[in-house]
């Protein structure tokens, strides 16, 4: 059986008005404090985001990617497993045949929807072949247009690297250049729309 407590209000804090001003006045002295008495403190608990970020945790992933070939081509053979793994529905492939006898098709259009991702790294589970990858570290930027929230697939190739698994199966080593990819420093180019990387600015 549900036990049921009530909440005992005192008279002051059932008048409202006088909470009210309390509250107020926290908000007044924070704001003062941080403006005129002193700001040289900058105790401030905001940031100017996206120019100034927070540390992620070390094991935030981060926004997509897809690896290469040796020869600088996409890994991903349009199979369609992280799709159909995606339970938000938002990774896009259309695909396309390849002249390579050993490798039947190739994604020609490679799209996810990092609005309405939920960065579960089921899509990554499901590759067969490491071909995407949630190991950038970089949080999706904000935008000001829906379609600008779609990673397109030279956009996800511009931050991917070479990968050296076997296809279907992880080698040893396979992620050699998880740690450079953390230390990089990717900004988003506000004219282009899309990521660019810069390393150790
Ligand atoms: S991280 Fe999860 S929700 Fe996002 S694209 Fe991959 S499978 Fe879909
Ligand atoms: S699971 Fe891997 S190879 Fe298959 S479509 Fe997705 S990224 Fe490409």
């Amino acid at each position: 059986m549900a036990k049921v407590v009530t909440y005992q209000r005192g008279l002051w804090e059932q008048l409202y008005l006088p909470e009210l001003v309390r509250g107020m006045s926290v908000s007044l002295r924070h704001f003062l404090l941080n403006t005129v008495l002193r700001p040289w403190k900058n105790e401030i608990c905001t940031i100017r985001y996206p120019e100034e970020t927070r540390v992620y945790p070390e094991r935030f992933r981060g926004v997509h990617r897809l690896m290469k070939r040796e020869d600088g081509s996409v890994r991903c053979v349009a199979c369609m497993m992280c799709s159909t793994a995606c339970p938000a529905n938002c990774i896009h492939i259309d695909s396309g045949e390849r002249d390579d006898a050993g490798i039947e098709k190739y994604p020609v259009k490679f799209d996810i929807d990092e609005l309405v991702c939920i960065s579960c790294g089921m899509c990554v589970e499901a590759c067969p072949c490491d071909a995407i990858r949630m190991d950038t570290g970089l949080h999706m930027p904000p935008g000001e247009l829906r379609y600008e929230f779609y990673l397109d697939k030279e956009t996800l190739l511009s931050l991917g690297k070479r990968g050296i698994a076997k296809q279907g199966g992880a080698g040893p080593d396979w992620r050699e250049d998880y740690k450079e990819i953390k230390n990089t420093r990717a900004i988003y180019d506000r004219e282009g729309k899309k990521y660019s990387k810069l390393k150790g600015s």
